[in-house]
């Protein structure tokens, strides 16, 4: 923050006392200033963009109680128990709570003790309970999730619409509601749900250097799945996506069978077990967590270092939201996805038999070309992603985190020839067979269905004998992702040529054909000792150390080992190795409390190792 305002500077002293940080990142400091200055802010950032500090320091700076409203009961507690580890008095109140135990909440409101209150919208909302807020001064209304307010997110929460009435009640109280869905229909929602205005819209930049993207073509999706654990995250914590919750627990016994410590999670399990996998990955390190994408809002584990997809996901934002849950602390993360025909033709179904209207529809329709065009392009898949929150493309090659496509460009040959045979058997069969047939047909298989329907007598057959199936399956695929082929809306997955596709048959178009990598490589090798990027061997088994230290403490406290210190912070240390109270409480994260309760501890695990490894 700028040197000379009494009240930057001592948002700055916050930052670095109570929550150990050197510097604010840049739109924290807009953001903050602007609250403090009595202004409402929108804040649209990234999964780990640092959205918490935008209320949590203009509240230790206010003189009075900040209301956070959040979603998620469950992990409120979590929250507040990382502040708590912060020396920041805060506290939630739900209903899940003893009777007792919210008595004790408001005996702290009473007091004037607590800074930050926690609460469900469906309590803020309750009969009375802003008539009781009036008593306590409220100074700043923070929205997280903020997104629930539109309907056109997948997290509408009928009780976020009605918030507005918030503004109403304290007409002088800034709001702060922040989200990391950033299309401009939920925008407009929320600037109109709220009574702000344009002025009041802070975008960051929704680009994560430290994701590594790579999809793969679906070949044996779990042993694909498992050999990019095996090779790239033993023993670290992820998330697993899948489109059933079928597949959920199948996915998540299988991987169990294979070594690795993987959880379910889906809204069909019983909610306490639902509940005891969640705490179990929050918690412990190097959980798997098997999850429908009802897993994950309001999750800020922080070390999550991979996010991988079985199953394509509906659209490009979605698939933004979801892989942003990997390396929330900044360090190296992997978004992996696994896709192929299947999930497209899957995605057209439940789009057919959903009841959206014809508008939401035509909208759910492009998104999932588009999704399919990221899958199957052979471009910087950064980049692709902020092309679709209108920011300008980037080049990752520049970052030494790059996305497949930039590590080892896709080899690319002229595929026009190959596309116009696959466009004419799609015509000559009649434009309603499913992919397999169609391929059945170019390669000139005699089985039972193409001969009852007599398409071994059509001109087309045996025509593409040059290619093997998996090389006919992406020829469609990529043909799909340009656009010219479309799957049967009716569902059953027939496909025909479309408009888009006249000029290439006529010849007066080229193909670019992109070579499919298969990787399915079915690992032998036991999970082997992972060394984290950045740190030599010496740094990652003092790494391993700290790290150890930090679960101990974190299971007697029985709180998530990130609330602790992050691994950023045990990384740091790994690095520097203090050796005084002093050196250690300038690392990133050693805030002053912190410093007080475990910096000894940790000192010690440093200095131990230090004088066995030298
Ligand atoms: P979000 O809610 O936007 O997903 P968080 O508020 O959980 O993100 O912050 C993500 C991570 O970044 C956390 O580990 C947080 O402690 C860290 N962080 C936030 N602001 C800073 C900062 N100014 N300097 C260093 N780390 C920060």
């Amino acid at each position: 923050m700028r040197e000379g305002n009494p009240v930057q500077s001592s948002a700055t002293k916050v930052l670095q006392d109570v929550f150990g940080f050197e510097q604010f990142r840049v739109d924290q400091e807009l953001i903050i200033e602007r609250i403090l200055a009595g202004g409402d802010a929108l804040v649209l950032m990234p999964t780990g963009g640092g959205k918490s500090l935008c209320y949590q320091i203009p509240a230790l700076l206010g003189q009075g109680i900040t209301v956070v409203v959040s979603p998620l009961i469950a992990l409120m507690q979590d929250q507040v128990e990382a502040l708590k580890q912060a020396g920041v008095a805060a506290a939630a109140l739900n209903s899940s709570m003893a009777t007792q135990e919210r008595k004790e909440v408001w005996d702290r409101l009473r007091s004037g003790e607590l800074k930050l209150l926690y609460v469900a919208p469906e309590r803020l909302l309750l009969d009375g309970f802003l008539d009781e807020l009036y008593n306590f001064n409220p100074c700043l209304f923070a929205i997280d999730e903020a997104h629930c307010i539109s309907q056109w997110g997948h997290d509408f929460r009928p009780e976020y619409q009605r918030l507005g009435i918030v503004r109403k009640r304290f007409p002088d109280v800034p709001i702060i509601a922040l989200t990391a869905t950033a299309d401009s229909p939920t925008r407009k929602d929320i600037i109109k749900g709220l009574g702000f205005t344009d002025d009041d819209l802070f975008v960051s930049s929704f680009d994560r250097p430290n994701i590594r993207y790579r999809v793969v073509a679906k070949d044996q999706p779990r042993r694909q799945l498992l050999a990019m654990i095996r090779e790239r995250h033993g023993g670290e914590a992820g998330i697993v996506y899948c489109s059933s919750r079928k597949k959920v627990d199948d996915t998540a016994e299988w991987l169990r069978g294979e070594g690795v410590r993987a959880v379910p999670y889906h809204a069909g399990m019983a909610a306490q077990q639902r509940s005891l996998n969640q705490q179990l990955f929050l918690r412990e390190e190097g959980i798997v967590v098997v999850a429908t994408v009802a897993f994950g809002m309001g999750i800020d584990k922080p070390n999550v270092r991979f996010v991988a997809h079985l199953d394509m996901p509906v659209s490009p934002q979605h698939y933004s939201q979801e892989s942003g849950r990997a390396g929330r602390d900044g360090l190296p993360a992997e978004a992996w996805l696994c896709y192929g025909w299947s999930d497209v033709v899957l995605a057209q179904r439940r789009l057919a038999e959903s009841d959206l209207d014809p508008t939401q529809r035509r909208i759910s329709h492009h998104q999932i070309d588009a999704m399919l065009a990221y899958c199957e392009s052979s471009s910087c898949r950064r980049g692709i992603l902020l092309r679709f929150f209108g920011e300008s493309e980037i080049d990752c090659t520049a970052d030494g985190n790059q996305c497949d496509n930039c590590e080892k460009s896709p080899e690319v040959m002229d595929g026009t020839v190959l596309a116009q045979k696959a466009l004419s058997a799609v015509v000559k069969t009649g434009q309603r067979f499913g992919k397999g047939h169609v391929i059945d047909v170019l390669r000139g298989v005699a089985n039972q269905k193409v001969t009852r329907f007599g398409h071994d007598r059509l001109s087309v057959y045996g025509i593409g004998a040059e290619l093997e199936g998996p090389g006919w399956h992406s020829i469609f695929r990529q043909l799909a992702s340009k656009g010219m082929i479309q799957i049967d809306l009716e569902g059953h997955g027939g496909i025909s040529a479309t408009g888009a596709s006249r000029e290439l048959l006529r010849g007066e178009q080229q193909f670019e054909f992109r070579k499919d990598t298969i990787t399915r490589k079915a690992s032998k090798s036991r999970k082997r000792k992972k060394k984290l990027e950045g740190l030599d061997a010496v740094q990652s088994s003092l790494f391993e150390k700290l790290r150890q230290h930090r679960l101990e403490i974190s299971r007697q406290l029985e709180v998530p080992p990130y609330t602790i210190f992050h691994d950023s912070t045990l990384v740091e240390m790994s690095q520097l190795r203090p050796q005084t109270t002093g050196q250690i409480s300038s690392i990133s994260g050693v805030g002053q409390k912190k410093l007080e309760k475990w910096g000894a501890g940790f000192l010690e695990v440093i200095r131990s190792h230090g004088s066995t490894s030298d």
